[in-house]
């Protein structure tokens, strides 16, 4: 498939935008009642022809995750012969949920994740390394080959290997743009450079970071961001993808929030009872995928916390744009009868050098505040600069306990992922 960024609806005006969002969506929900038995039953006393705007949209019911967990099936909108690929989400926040995709999907996919790449600046120029699965049936690792492939990036499929191996192909192939994970990144610099490869001086220009925030809310890069741009003279890029959506949303050049894709997703940001909140404001990321066959749905609640960007941006597309993750809402800290967000621990936490490892734990307390401990690996010394840290950072006080690593790793159980946030409170 040729990319023709040109058919993309980015660089249309904001009215002409809505004006087709509203068309698309209006669509959508007919060819709901037509092909998907869980919306069939869940939309019967809706009618396409009512919404005529934007905020009649904004009426219809959200799909929760949990509906789709339990009874994916009911969501599958095409006959087994139309399938093509079957990608399964990894579970970390509940129960996996099995995706159904045509060849028409895997096109779509192609076509969102080439957009941002091209937004990213990233061309057929480049030589593009993908640093992360591609195989045990996520999306992700997928969507990027299909991507980088379809605009013509040459695409290096290297895959989670061990340091030596990567160093290997990073000296043999030199490539221009590496995809990954920010933590995986900073341990590959770091252990780049004590085997004596300057990092610096290396072939790599672009990071394209994805599954962790690199941004403050002020969209200014966390200790994570800038370190890896200091430490690969490159620039990084966030990218933001969610399996269940189909789409990803990727910073462009100018790097002022991720763009979303209008013709592949409609984007809303809502409050806890499901009511839109204004721009600039921190809500759930609820999206609509448009144009998917295999398991289309309706104003999906991702469980992910962010906000819209006001304005628009000043590379000419007029998309919406999104900041970083915030939190999981699942994840949200009351505090003395505030909202916290872990994003705001977390950059607070890993800007310091003395800090060798650690774990927020969150605990359910009494119903106007959680119990937040810091467990941390430091010197004793230090845990006075922690605290002072958080509060002029994060402005919060909470008991820090000193640690050791086997500790940390014992609260985070089995999981593979060097969880920064243990969340002990019983899931509403
Ligand atoms: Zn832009």
């Amino acid at each position: 498939m040729a990319f023709r960024p040109e058919f993309s609806w980015e660089f249309l005006s904001r009215d002409e935008i809505t004006a087709r969002s509203l068309r698309a969506l209006r669509n959508h929900v007919k060819h709901l009642k037509e092909v998907s038995n869980y919306y069939r039953e869940v939309l019967v006393d809706i009618n396409p022809m009512d919404i005529t705007s934007i905020e009649d949209f904004a009426k219809l019911p959200l799909t929760e995750k949990k509906a789709l967990a339990e009874a994916s099936e009911q969501f599958k909108a095409v006959s087994e012969d139309e399938i093509s690929e079957t990608v399964v989400t990894s579970g970390s926040t509940g129960k996996p949920v099995v995706f159904y995709m045509t060849s028409v999907d895997l096109d779509r996919l192609a076509f969102n994740e080439a957009l941002s790449f091209h937004a990213a600046g990233v061309s057929s120029q480049d030589r593009a390394q993908i640093i992360v699965s591609l195989d045990r049936l996520f999306i992700a690792g997928m969507a990027y080959y299909r991507g980088l492939t379809t605009l013509g990036a040459n695409t290096m499929r290297i895959g989670v290997l061990d340091f030596d191996m990567q160093k290997h192909y990073l000296e043999l192939l030199k490539p221009t743009v590496l995809v990954g994970v920010p933590s995986f990144l900073k341990k590959l610099g770091e252990r780049l450079s004590q085997t004596g490869f300057d990092t610096q001086k290396s072939s790599v220009e672009k990071l394209v970071c994805i599954g962790e925030s690199i941004r403050e809310e002020s969209l200014e890069l966390n200790a994570v961001g800038s370190g890896l741009a200091d430490m690969f003279d490159a620039k990084v890029f966030s990218t933001y993808g969610i399996t269940e959506l189909s789409v990803a949303f990727c910073e462009c050049v100018q790097q002022r929030g991720n763009h979303s894709h209008p013709e592949l997703v409609y984007t809303e940001i809502v409050d806890e009872e499901g009511n839109p909140v204004p721009d600039g404001t921190p809500g759930e990321l609820v999206g609509t995928p448009l144009g998917v066959e295999g398991m289309p749905l309706l104003r999906y609640r991702t469980g992910d916390i962010t906000f819209k960007l006001p304005g628009t941006c000043s590379c000419g597309r007029n998309s919406d744009r999104i900041g970083p993750i915030l939190t999981r809402k699942s994840q949200k800290i009351k505090l003395k009868g505030t909202t916290l967000y872990p994003l705001t621990l977390t950059n607070a936490l890993d800007e310091m050098d003395c800090i060798e490892d650690y774990a927020l734990l969150i605990d359910g307390g009494e119903s106007q505040s959680d119990q937040v401990t810091l467990h941390v690996v430091t010197p004793p010394a230090m845990v006075e600069s922690i605290a002072a840290h958080l509060r002029a950072r994060a402005r919060v006080s909470i008991p820090i306990l000193v640690s050791n690593v086997p500790t940390i790793n014992s609260y985070r159980g089995d999981s593979a992922k060097k969880l920064k946030i243990i969340d002990k409170r019983t899931p509403n």
